[in-house]
């Protein structure tokens, strides 16, 4: 029984940003005698349905965004005969959606990390059930990554995950209520001994691909003195210390790895974080901003981030402690306006963002948005014979880019203002200027490069609606990642040492 696991993926760039890492977590998690699993990323390339034989086992894991393409590859898998296995988020919400269009024998929810063993030795029987309840594993069960199955040069960012579960509830987000609230950390050490051996094997950007880096707040532990909660004080100051202790060994790397995480904006209010966080070589992080006004950040249960000055400020902390800011806003909000495009394309440039992305709303799967869109919808939209609540099933060249009306803008409108803002934040003029902290015009011209490269494969991709325009993005972007690709490349450092242990400290 050969086991293939694929990523699926409607559009292939021959070189992919980041490692699909669940990959080769369950590479780590296949027992020897199962054989090694070939893993199949179609962000590379698509998968060759020929090599499947009778008997092979196909492993799929799939989010929303991906799930038809997956359910495409499934039937074809079980069509040749294979034993069709499906996982992933979207798995988890909708395992009979995988087995009714995906022809799936076997689904996993949650973690596959432990119950993955299980599924191989059913499957080798012939007798595979239905379902598999992964649930979710502690930390220190995590199966570290097998780097040693990585392909030569196809990679630009490697993927090491340290925290699982965020504390929030943001009613746009699914990671809460898939992952939880309780946040799972990884042993440093372990954590520590991955991103060594990546860096030993020539990858010098790692992204730590957690759900929220900064899974306790100041204003979590003030809450707890408050209350003299001590036990919940003492849980809250260990988790906290193994940060700083995972940055204190991080920040004994060679200088010239670069991580980048996803953090909340609290962090900003923590010196102490961030002072950790720099000298961690932690450059850069995804922070949600969501929304530039008060009745937007209400909407989607975000009140615990700022507006106005106080957005800026917060934004240009991380920048003064020369951790640079992905900012994430969304648009569509049914408190948007037509003005608040601009407004946010401006705030955008005064707090210094050095990358943005700018996502139309829509009601993921598992969210609290989605329950309330799919409850309250009437007269639901029907599209290729699929109703609108199941958008993911409508092939991608029919999907709506807008899923509830909106009381001020038609869905044209408020495309074309979000493609206008990404066009203006990704003009050639401002992302040279916003290059200017770096020092050598090589890294400027790099900076310039991924800029355009995020745009191509983000914004253009994702917003166009018709398929010729998609291809051609898919394109430009194939071109751009092979010329990005050379940059991020480094000479491997076979010898690197671990880092060494530090005595562990209670950060104040
Ligand atoms: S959006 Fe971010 S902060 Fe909010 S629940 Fe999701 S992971 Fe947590």
């Amino acid at each position: 029984m050969r086991i293939h696991l694929v990523n699926p993926s409607d559009v292939s760039f021959g070189t992919a940003v980041i490692t699909p890492r669940w990959q080769y977590v369950l590479a780590a998690a296949t027992p020897a005698r199962h054989g090694t699993p070939l893993l199949i990323d179609e962000t590379l390339d698509p998968i060759d349905e020929e090599s499947v034989q009778p008997g092979d086992l196909v492993g799929i894991s799939i989010h929303t965004g991906n799930a038809l393409r997956g359910y495409r590859i499934g039937r074809a898998a079980r069509g040749r005969g294979a034993f069709v296995v499906f996982g992933g988020i979207h798995a988890t919400l909708f395992p009979d959606e995988a087995r009714e269009h995906g022809g799936a024998h076997a689904v996993v929810t949650g973690d596959g990390d432990l119950v993955w063993q299980t599924v191989l030795d059913d499957c080798d029987r012939g007798n595979p059930q239905p379902l598999y309840a992964g649930g979710r594993v502690d930390g220190e069960s995590f199966y570290p990554a097998r780097w040693d199955l990585l392909p030569k040069n196809r990679y630009m960012w490697a993927s090491v995950q340290t925290v699982r579960g965020c504390p929030k509830h943001c009613s746009f987000c699914s990671v809460w209520r898939t992952d939880g609230q309780k946040p799972r950390q990884r042993d440093v050490s372990v954590v520590v001994r991955e991103i060594v051996e990546l860096r030993r094997q020539g990858f010098r950007f790692i992204v730590l691909a957690d759900d929220n880096f900064y899974p306790v707040t100041l204003a979590d532990l003030a809450a707890a003195d408050r209350r003299a909660d001590k036990a919940q004080h003492a849980a809250l100051t260990r988790i906290r210390d193994e940060r700083f202790e995972l940055m204190a060994r991080l920040e004994q790397l060679p200088n010239d790895i670069v991580f980048y995480t996803q953090i909340t904006m609290e962090a900003a209010e923590d010196p102490a974080f961030l002072t950790a966080m720099r000298r961690a070589h932690i450059r850069g992080a995804l922070v949600g901003i969501e929304s530039v006004t008060p009745e937007g950040l209400k909407a989607v249960f975000k009140n615990f981030n700022e507006t106005g000055d106080g957005l800026v400020e917060r934004l240009q902390a991380f920048r003064a402690a020369d951790v640079h800011v992905l900012g994430s806003f969304i648009f569509g909000l049914p408190t948007d306006t037509p003005q608040t495009f601009r407004a946010t394309a401006d705030l955008a440039e005064r707090a210094g963002v050095s990358f943005a992305q700018f996502v139309m709303l829509q009601p993921l799967p598992g969210t609290i948005d989605f329950g309330r869109w799919e409850r309250e919808a009437t007269d639901v939209p029907v599209v290729d014979g699929v109703p609108l609540t199941r958008y993911w099933l409508i092939p991608p060249e029919h999907r709506p880019r807008v899923y509830s009306p909106h009381p001020m803008m038609t869905a044209d409108e408020l495309r074309a203002h979000t493609q206008a803002v990404w066009d203006r934040f990704y003009g050639l003029n401002l992302v040279w200027t916003r290059s200017r902290f770096l020092k050598s015009v090589r890294a400027r011209l790099a900076f310039v490069l991924i800029s355009k490269l995020y745009r191509q494969m983000y914004a253009n991709t994702g917003i166009a609606t018709d398929s010729a325009r998609i291809q051609r993005s898919a394109l430009r972007a194939r071109w751009l990642a092979r010329c990005a690709h050379r940059l991020f490349a480094s000479d491997p450092m076979p010898d690197l040492r671990e880092p060494r242990r530090v005595p562990a400290v209670t950060i104040p």
